[in-house]
C-alpha cells in the first residue's frame, strides 16, 4: 500500500494553461523543474507550477483543477517524495505567504502548512515548550507531516489538536484528522492550511538540548550529506525495514546513481545522476531481496510523484 501523491485528473493541454495563466497571473510557471524542490534533487518538471499565498488564491486554484479534472497535488518540502522522470502532467501547488505563518499562544504553537518542522522545533525551544523534540531533524512542512504522520517515537499527530484545511469547492474546516503509523485520516483533497499544536512547559534549556542530542543522533546514523527521501520503506509489524534490508545484503547495491545508503540501509541515496528508473529499480531489488530472504513484503512509505 502506498498512499496517493496526486489528486488524478487530466493532463494540462493549452486552454488549461491559458485558464490558469489569466487567473493566477506570475503566481503560475510552465515546465518547471521539480528536481531542486525534493530533497532526493530527481525527476522531470511540473506541467503547471503554483505558488499560493492566501487561502482565497488556494481556493481559487482548487477551484480551476476540480472544475477542469485537471490532476493536481500539493508540493510541501519534498522530502517525501520522488519524482518521475517524465514529471508530473498536472498542477503542482505551493503554499507560501500566510502559510509560512508561525505564532505562540501559551502551550498552543499555531503554523502554517507550508512551516518547516525545523522551525516549529526552534519555535518550541525558544518558548520553552516541550513535546516535539523528537521531530527536529524532520525535513519537511507541517503540512507533510501532518498527511504523512510523520515522526519517531513522537509523531506530530500526538501533538496536533485542529487541523485547518480547504478541500475544493468547500469552505475552509477545521478537523482534528486521525492518526496512524505514517497515515493521516486527511481527505487526498484536502490541503492543511495551519495546524495547532499543543506542547507542555518545560525547561527552555533542556528542550535545546534535547533537540541537539536527537539531532546529533540522525547525523550519526543518517546519510544526511546525500540526496535522498528518508525511509524509503514502512518497517513492517513489529520489525524494521532497515534490519531486514541489510539481512538482506542490500547495503550498498546499486542502480546507476541510486545506492542502498551504506549508513542506513533504508535510505536510497542519489550518488549523483540518479533517474527515479534508477530509484524504482533499485526499490525492486531490494523488495525481492527481502522476499526471497525474510518472505515479507515491503510496503513504501515515500510516495512517487
Ligand atoms: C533526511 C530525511 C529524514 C527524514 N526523517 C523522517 C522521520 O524521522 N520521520 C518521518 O516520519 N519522516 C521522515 N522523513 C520524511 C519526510 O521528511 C516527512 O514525511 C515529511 O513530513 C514530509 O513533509 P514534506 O513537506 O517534505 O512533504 P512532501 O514530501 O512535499 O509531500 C508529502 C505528502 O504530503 C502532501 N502534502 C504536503 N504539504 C501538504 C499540505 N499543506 N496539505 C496537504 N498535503 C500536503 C503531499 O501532497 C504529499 O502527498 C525524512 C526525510 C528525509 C529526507
Amino acid at each position: 500500500m502506498t498512499a496517493a501523491a496526486s489528486v488524478p485528473g487530466k493532463e494540462l493541454e493549452d486552454n488549461h494553461r491559458a485558464a490558469l495563466r489569466s487567473a493566477l497571473g506570475d503566481a503560475v510557471r510552465f515546465n518547471e523543474p521539480l528536481a531542486p524542490k525534493t530533497s532526493m534533487r530527481i525527476g522531470g518538471p511540473a506541467a503547471a507550477y503554483v505558488s499560493v499565498s492566501t487561502p482565497a488564491l488556494l481556493a481559487q486554484v482548487l477551484q480551476i483543477c476540480e472544475s477542469e479534472g485537471l490532476a493536481w497535488t500539493v508540493l510541501g518540502r519534498g522530502s517525501n517524495v520522488v519524482v518521475r522522470d517524465a514529471g508530473f502532467a498536472g498542477v503542482v501547488i505551493h503554499l507560501t505567504g500566510e502559510f509560512t505563518k508561525i505564532s505562540v499562544e501559551g502551550e498552543t504553537i499555531r503554523a502554517g502548512g507550508a512551516v518547516p518542522i525545523v522551525a516549529v522545533c526552534r519555535e518550541a525551544a525558544r518558548a520553552g515548550l516541550e513535546g516535539a523534540e523528537e521531530l527536529a531533524g524532520i525535513p519537511g512542512s507541517v503540512g507533510g507531516a501532518i498527511r504523512m504522520n510523520a515522526g519517531t517515537r513522537v509523531e506530530i499527530g500526538d501533538l496536533v489538536r485542529r487541523v485547518g484545511i480547504l478541500i475544493p469547492g468547500h469552505p475552509g474546516l477545521d478537523i482534528l484528522p486521525q492518526f496512524a503509523y505514517r497515515t493521516s485520516s486527511l481527505d487526498r483533497r484536502a490541503v492543511v492550511c495551519f495546524a495547532d499544536l499543543v506542547l507542555r512547559r518545560g525547561d527552555r534549556q533542556a528542550v535545546q538540548a534535547r533537540v541537539r542530542e536527537h539531532l546529533a543522533r540522525r547525523n550519526a546514523t543518517q546519510p544526511l550529506s546525500l540526496p535522498n527521501a528518508g525511509s524509503i520503506f514502512r518497517n513492517p509489524p513489529g520489525d524494521f525495514a532497515a534490519r531486514l534490508i541489510e539481512a538482506a545484503g542490500c547495503k550498498g547495491m546499486r542502480c546507476g546513481g541510486a545506492e542502498v545508503s551504506p549508513k542506513h540501509a533504508n535510505f536510497i541515496v542519489n550518488r549523483g545522476g540518479a533517474t527515479c528508473a534508477d530509484v524504482l529499480s533499485l526499490i525492486d531489488r531490494v523488495r525481492d531481496a527481502v522476499r526471497q530472504r525474510h518472505g515479507v513484503e515491503l510496503e513504501l512509505e515515500i510516495q512517487i510523484l
